[in-house]
């Protein structure tokens, strides 16, 4: 028999839905799925609370996908993002091509940043 979850919140005695993580580092509170496991930083929240969650001043609130959708769009961001850096961080094809037609060519183009992380794309592409 495995107790039923309850909401955190003080008074509240509904089921709870969703579990809220709070990641100090970031200052991120991320409201995702019932957690397996009730963890340190961890609140269940009923449907009603995460709604109403609102982040503490200075804190940003990431509301994870309903975990039964197809796709993972942050995910898919990210894997975008490293495919963006390998493609970049390959030699540049001009120094294989040989340096005699250097006149036309041009420093790359800065496309995407994140963090510091900086996604270059060569101009004549
Ligand atoms: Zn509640």
């Amino acid at each position: 028999m495995s107790p039923v979850r309850r909401c955190s919140r003080t008074a509240c005695g509904r089921p709870a839905v969703a579990t809220l993580t709070y990641v100090y580092a970031d200052s991120t509170a991320v409201l995702g799925p019932l957690a397996t496991y009730a963890e340190p930083h961890c609140y269940d929240l009923c449907a009603e609370h995460g709604e109403r969650l609102t982040a503490p001043r200075g804190w940003e609130v990431v509301r994870l996908a309903d975990p039964s959708a197809p796709t993972r769009p942050s995910g898919d961001d990210l894997e975008a993002l490293a495919n963006a850096v390998r493609e970049a961080a390959r030699p540049p094809s001009r120094e294989a091509e040989g340096r005699g037609r250097g006149a036309r060519t041009a420093d790359p183009v800065e496309v995407a940043r994140r963090g510091h992380l900086r996604v270059l794309r060569s101009p004549e592409s």
